[in-house]
């Protein structure tokens, strides 16, 4: 299986979350890939390849130009403005009531296109954002091409970004690129499978009215969990897309047992909907180490997800997402890999 797999996430670094009365270096942080890649080196997995570049047209596929716009132009902005900090980041949002105003100070902006405070920007962001879209576009040529499977190690991850919303520490969604990709070279439907421990509010907001893309992502139970406001068991889609959404929100504790019976009913509706092409958004969150989540899945058991998603037999593209144990995550990743590709 090839690796897609750029050194330029790096320069998203120095981040800080929000945490009780001040800040923390963020848990989406470069050692996450940079152990994913290592630990695939070392292991002898796969082959690693570069990204290739592609055009902005593919991103505006998914994302909005004004969008696309401000993620490439807010650290500038930020350093123009009075604002200080090394991270530029929101603290007003649109709330119900209140328009989506064109303001042209740099706070306006970054709430105006954003749904929380987790999702910063230093200098490097824009240049690791972009680069992490490419990886998954190169992912989706080569599942295209002659390679029935592929990794797209990308970071920042994507999952929780809107067509015009950062947030989660996601940007660009990575995963509904990859699966726009697809269509638009002759796909007819593809379904993204989103097996992070958090919803994937952003490719659920994507595709909600579309019927050529089966959303389905199982995940922590939103009224417990992040991110909270999307989410539910009764999401099924809207318009000719009722009926291409399924969610699986599950209790804090999930382990494999009660996780693969959950996700073995997410397989049958993916063979009911018969796509060409599968899309695996592939959060290591679920981890029972995970130091951020509360779900108690083994490090052995990756395999055993990687297994069953693998008899669904069909051409596969799978796309980091979370996952937080910087020490386990590319073990991980490689149970996982291992697993789907076929072991
Ligand atoms: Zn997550």
């Amino acid at each position: 299986m090839k690796i897609v797999y750029s050194e330029d996430h790096n320069l998203h670094d120095g981040l800080l979350d929000p945490r009780g009365d001040g800040w923390s270096p963020s848990s989406e942080c470069p050692a996450r890939a940079n152990n994913v890649a290592s630990t695939l080196r070392e292991q002898g997995f796969g082959e690693f390849v570069a990204p290739e570049i592609f055009a902005d047209e593919k991103i505006y596929r998914i994302h909005t130009p004004g969008y696309v716009d401000f993620l490439r132009n807010v650290w500038t902005q930020w350093e123009q403005s009075n604002e200080t900090g090394t991270n530029a980041r929101p603290d007003t949002f649109v709330g119900n009531g209140m328009r989506y105003a064109d303001t042209n100070c740099v706070i306006g902006k970054l709430g105006r296109y954003s749904f929380d405070a987790t999702s910063p920007f230093v200098a490097g962001s824009w240049q690791a954002i972009r680069s992490s879209a490419n990886v998954a576009l190169t992912g989706a040529e080569l599942v295209k091409g002659s390679d029935r499977m592929a990794f797209a190690a990308c970071r920042p991850p994507g999952h929780h970004a809107t067509q015009n919303y950062c947030g989660g520490y996601c940007y660009l969604n990575n995963n509904s690129l990859a699966a726009q990709s697809f269509l638009d070279s002759g796909a007819r439907k593809v379904a993204i499978l989103d097996v992070d421990y958090h919803h994937g509010n952003g490719t659920q907001s994507i595709f909600y009215s579309r019927n050529d893309v089966l959303t389905i992502s199982l995940h922590a139970d939103p009224a417990v969990e992040y991110p909270f406001f999307l989410g539910y068991a009764d999401e099924p889609g809207e318009g000719i897309g009722h009926g291409f959404n399924v969610n699986y929100p599950l209790p804090f504790g999930t382990g494999w047992d009660n996780y693969k019976d959950a996700l073995a009913d997410a397989l049958r509706q993916m063979q009911g909907f018969a796509p060409d092409v599968l899309v695996v958004a592939l959060g290591l969150d679920t981890f029972a180490g995970d130091p951020t989540t509360y779900f108690d899945i083994q490090t052995a058991e990756f395999r055993d997800m990687g297994q069953a998603i693998a008899a669904l037999k069909l051409p596969t593209l799978v796309v980091l997402e979370g996952g937080y144990s910087v020490e386990w995550i590319g073990q991980n990743t490689l149970n996982f890999l291992t697993g789907i590709e076929g072991g």
